[in-house]
């Protein structure tokens, strides 16, 4: 039992809240429960959930992303029967971070995640929270320490397990082996089931046999570790040459390829457990990364598009098959559009959006969104702490990267620049302007509750009659 002022005040709100929530949940079950599909026939509304987190997976190396590589038949099979979120970003270029995100509809300054030693904060409620408050059994499978108990990401899991990382790619996962020991087990109730998987990301290595599909003949010195890419990052060893990074490319696609199997073999076991049917399934992931397109490798420091364009991919009873959505979204938008396609209710004050319009009613989504990103990065270089801060703001296919420690500001067209080369900040010095000023209030809300305004007319009206919005 919790004690003290503030935080029975904290309990006080969530449980109206909570119980709130669960009137309209229950209400919304039994609309639920009487859905027709699109062709009239009655189906079962989703009663299980399973989030899955495939950590440093970029979307645009994924078949169903336009990848010309065949890294992911499972996946893209998966995207066939479901629906596929082609424009999503994530809110922080890192693990922490951007899982925090995850798992409470907040970014990074509201749910108090933004250095690796914060935690999240405790007013905040998290999916999993309101998931138990209606009755699902919650359980977490982590694959890395940022997700570890530590850091408070595990509020809310009943069972919360942290399967410790290894440089070793090439078994096969323990989250995938606790996976299917969990489902196995599972008691029959529904259950809300977050899966994190770390095998993506650096050491970039996997079994010969997916080597050998995806790795070309090479002679260098690269090897794939992250203490090497570190070497690189710090200048302790020359950058990649092409050749360097087109090896790093083959390595991680070779995971990726290695990941998917993995996916597969859990899909068969929900499809062996009868659990396909009536489970909703998300496969996203939480930043992206770097292979030289912008000077760099790893992730954490940049919002290139590298870094933060993430797959976000949806299966399960009523919804739509083979779908793709062009809207924009972001990580923060998973919790409150999971909530309401279950009839929950989610937290007032969330930053995140239900995406539910973009695919019931053909919604390209709104223009006039404003998508934001931070990155507060003090790295340790031999022992001298280096600031490194950089934020984004993204309106329509705008968008203005700040650093804040030099200044500079960039701004990029990355529809007709997906490269992000070319910086036409001076050509749109009233857009840079707006969104600067918006950037500002993003950073002033901070720990207020406040969520940020939306566009005001006057602002519309600007952009439009500069031509950034129809
Ligand atoms: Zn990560």
């Amino acid at each position: 039992m919790m004690k003290g002022g503030r935080n029975s005040q904290r309990y006080q709100s969530r449980r109206e809240f909570l119980k709130n929530g669960l009137y309209a949940g229950l209400n919304a079950s039994l609309v639920g429960s009487l859905l027709l599909s699109s062709c009239g026939k009655r189906q079962r509304s989703a009663t299980n959930v399973i989030l899955i987190s495939i950590d440093t997976l970029r979307a645009d190396h994924l078949s169903c992303y336009g990848y010309q590589r065949p890294t992911s038949p499972i996946l893209d099979k998966f995207a066939s029967q479901g629906l596929l979120f082609e424009d999503v970003s994530t809110t922080c270029p890192w693990t922490l971070p951007a899982h925090a995100s995850l798992l409470t509809g907040l970014y990074p300054r509201r749910n108090g995640v933004r250095a690796h030693t914060d935690r999240l904060r405790d007013d905040v409620l998290t999916l999993a929270e309101v998931l138990r408050e209606h009755d699902f059994i919650t359980s977490g499978i982590v694959n890395s320490h940022w997700l570890s108990k530590t850091n408070g990401l595990d509020h809310g899991f009943e069972e919360f397990l942290y399967v410790k990382e290894y440089a070793d790619r090439t078994k096969p996962t323990r989250v995938e082996d606790e996976a299917r020991n969990w489902l196995s087990k599972r008691r029959d109730k529904k259950f809300f089931l977050f899966l994190h998987y770390y095998d993506v990301h650096s050491d970039y290595h996997s079994l010969p046999h997916y080597e050998k599909q995806f790795v070309r003949p090479y002679n260098g010195i690269v090897d794939g570790s992250t203490s090497q890419l570190l070497d690189f990052r710090y200048g302790r060893i020359p950058l990649p040459n092409q050749a360097d990074t087109e090896h790093l490319i083959d390595l991680y696609d070779a995971g990726v390829r290695q990941m998917d199997d993995g996916m597969e073999r859990l899909f068969a076991l929900l499809e062996e457990k009868n659990l396909l049917d009536n489970t909703l399934i998300i496969v996203t992931s939480d930043h992206g990364e770097e292979f030289m397109e912008h000077g760099g490798v790893l992730h954490g420091r940049t919002f290139f598009q590298e870094v933060l364009h993430v797959p976000l991919i949806m299966r399960g009873p009523n919804l739509p098959q083979g779908q793709r959505i062009k809207g924009i979204a972001s990580l923060i938008d998973v919790m409150p559009t999971l909530l309401a396609m279950l009839g929950i209710s989610p937290p007032p004050g969330l930053d995140g959006i239900d995406l539910q319009s973009l695919w019931q009613r053909n919604n390209a989504g709104s223009p006039k969104r404003l998508l934001f990103g931070e990155a507060d990065w003090n790295n340790i270089v031999d022992n001298k702490t280096v600031d490194d801060i950089k934020r984004f703001i993204r309106q329509n296919h705008y968008k203005l990267h700040v650093n804040r420690v030099t200044g500079k500001m960039e701004l990029y067209d990355i529809v007709n620049n997906p490269d992000e080369n070319i910086d036409v900040s001076s050509k749109h010095t009233p857009l840079v302007k707006l969104m600067r000023s918006r950037l500002r209030d993003f950073l002033r809300i901070g720990r207020t509750g406040r969520t940020v305004d939306p566009l005001s007319p006057k602002e519309v009206e600007l952009l439009k009659s500069l031509g950034y919005l129809q």
